[in-house]
């Protein structure tokens, strides 16, 4: 079997230099020099959320951060508007309603964005200010959808509402500003745009964000924010971090500055209108809308008569090439290609020859 290569939204295919650094033996986690690896790693970090705030690290998964802005900015009872666009905004909205917030949907055709009329018309009719928090996904991974933050931003600064952005496959792969749109809570991990293994995520809070926590009533303690904010600024998380992913990370970002974010935004939208035109020239139907397309995942429905699942295996079992399947109610219907991680040109030709290959196999044309 040729050597896997992951082309998953999601863990990601990591370079070598990065899974070696992962290798190091371990550190102190109190002591100065710690303190200057996580120095160097927040400081990275900020240029990619766009922010000159505190960017914390937390010993999770990125769903670990989404939970943590929703039950350090919260009381149970308080009014979320759930702007999902697929099965990682619906989450958003259940970590909502777990905490006991009335979350009520914004609704969206599948395969579209965030409507910016919609939201306006929804926010501008609620002038007692009801709704305390908008939660949105910058880039819904299930559908290969953006939403465009930065015409969102005017509207709900308009409002006032808490606005929490669920950005995990969007910082890194593509452009995020978090000062200058004004967002209020912004997430995102490891293993998606940045390239590193997965198991740390990053939170960003505004200053109006950081005043709610003072009152917020969700129950929390691993995820409480201003116990992570203090111990960042002793040089520390508050609990054991993942040692090995912080130095993985921390290559990773090197490697990505290295390069420039400008080149790792403009890489990310090129291979994934090499992959949507290549998709489509084979009789895939995208599932996202023209104005709605994704940098970071391309989410399609194969041509008639090839089944989703086999061909999956066929790429992996064969070609060594790791797409995603469907979530949700697109599970079994639909292929995924995530276009972050340590991929060249030829990677993303080879993978696209392979799919087109398969799909001849599968639907009999010679
Ligand atoms: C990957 C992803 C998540 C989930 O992150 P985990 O690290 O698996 O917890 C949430 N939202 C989006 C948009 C994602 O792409």
């Amino acid at each position: 079997m040729p050597k896997q290569m992951l082309f998953l939204p999601g863990p990601v295919t990591v370079a070598p230099a990065v899974l070696e650094a992962a290798a190091r033996p371990l550190l102190n986690h109190r002591d100065e020099e710690f303190a200057r690896l996580l120095e160097r790693v927040t400081g990275a970090l900020r240029p990619a959320f766009g922010t000159d705030g505190d960017v914390l690290l937390l010993g999770s998964s990125g769903t670990g951060a989404m939970e943590s802005v929703v039950s350090n900015l919260f009381s149970p009872g308080e009014r979320l508007l759930s702007c999902a666009v697929g099965a990682f905004g619906k989450r958003f909205a259940a970590i909502g309603e777990s905490f006991g917030c009335v979350v009520e949907p914004l609704e969206t055709p599948v395969g579209a964005a965030v409507d910016p009329q919609a939201l306006q018309a929804r926010l501008e009719a609620d002038p007692r200010r009801a709704i305390a928090g908008v939660l949105l996904t910058h880039n819904e991974t299930s559908t290969g959808v953006a939403c465009d933050m930065a015409a969102l931003a005017p509207i709900l600064r308009a409002h006032g509402a808490i606005s929490l952005v669920d950005s995990i496959s969007g910082i890194g792969a593509s452009e995020f500003r978090m000062d200058e749109w004004g967002y209020d809570a912004v997430v995102t991990a490891s293993q998606k745009g940045f390239a590193a293994p997965p198991g740390l995520a990053m939170v960003s809070l505004s200053e109006r964000a950081w005043e709610r926590t003072a009152t917020a009533k969700q129950p929390r303690y691993y995820f409480d924010l201003r116990r992570a904010r203090e111990s960042a600024r002793g040089g520390e998380m508050p609990w054991t971090p993942p040692i090995s992913i912080l130095y993985a990370l921390d290559v990773a970002l090197q490697r990505y500055h290295a390069a420039g974010m400008k080149t790792a935004y403009d890489r990310h939208a090129r291979y994934a209108q090499l992959v949507r035109d290549a998709l489509e020239r084979f009789g895939f139907t995208l599932v996202s809308k023209p104005a709605a397309h994704s940098p970071a995942v391309v989410a399609a429905y194969p041509p008639p008569g090839v089944d989703a699942k086999s061909l999956l295996r066929a790429l992996r079992e064969k070609h060594g090439i790791v797409l995603a399947g469907g979530q949700g109610e697109l599970a079994g219907r639909i292929v995924r290609f995530g276009t972050m991680g340590e991929v060249g040109d030829d990677d993303i030709r080879a993978a696209i020859a392979a799919i087109e290959a398969e799909v001849r196999v599968t639907s009999g044309v010679a």
